[in-house]
């Protein structure tokens, strides 16, 4: 039961990290889609996602990613979360190569950086890839 709670309270799609982000790259006048596979086979839905310049954005939870420094572990069906959350790192890095595979940029970013910042780093990606394919 605590489990299913927890999923419920953290496993929301819009995040509100992700929001900010997604707000500041439009208001540069990027435009995108939302939890949008990149590809058919790939598990798991890109947050933000340019599909011409095979740019694929996963912000990511840090708690759901076990992020280095705010990566937890819950007290109770200890077990069960550890093998839940290895799997999931599992299945970020089985996405990561499918992509590359097909050709894409694959950007992650934790959800507790500065969405100012990410929006800044997304936007020169987009540049430079877009300058690149203009060459
Ligand atoms: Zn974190």
């Amino acid at each position: 039961v605590e489990a299913s709670r927890r999923m419920q309270r953290v496993q929301r799609r819009d995040t509100r990290p992700e929001r900010l982000v997604r707000t500041l790259l439009h208001a540069k006048g990027l435009r995108y889609f939302v939890d949008r596979a990149p590809v058919a086979r790939s598990g798991r839905r890109a947050d933000i996602l340019f599909p011409r310049l095979r740019i694929a954005v996963y912000i990511d939870g840090c708690f759901w990613h076990t992020c280095p420094l705010h990566g937890t572990t819950p007290k109770s069906n200890t077990a069960w979360w550890i093998a839940k959350l290895a799997t999931n790192r599992k299945r970020d890095r089985e996405n990561d190569e499918l992509l590359a595979t097909e050709g894409w940029a694959v950007l992650r970013y934790w959800e507790h950086e500065d969405p100012i910042t990410v929006a800044d780093k997304i936007e020169a990606v987009v540049a430079s890839t877009r300058s690149k394919r203009s060459e």
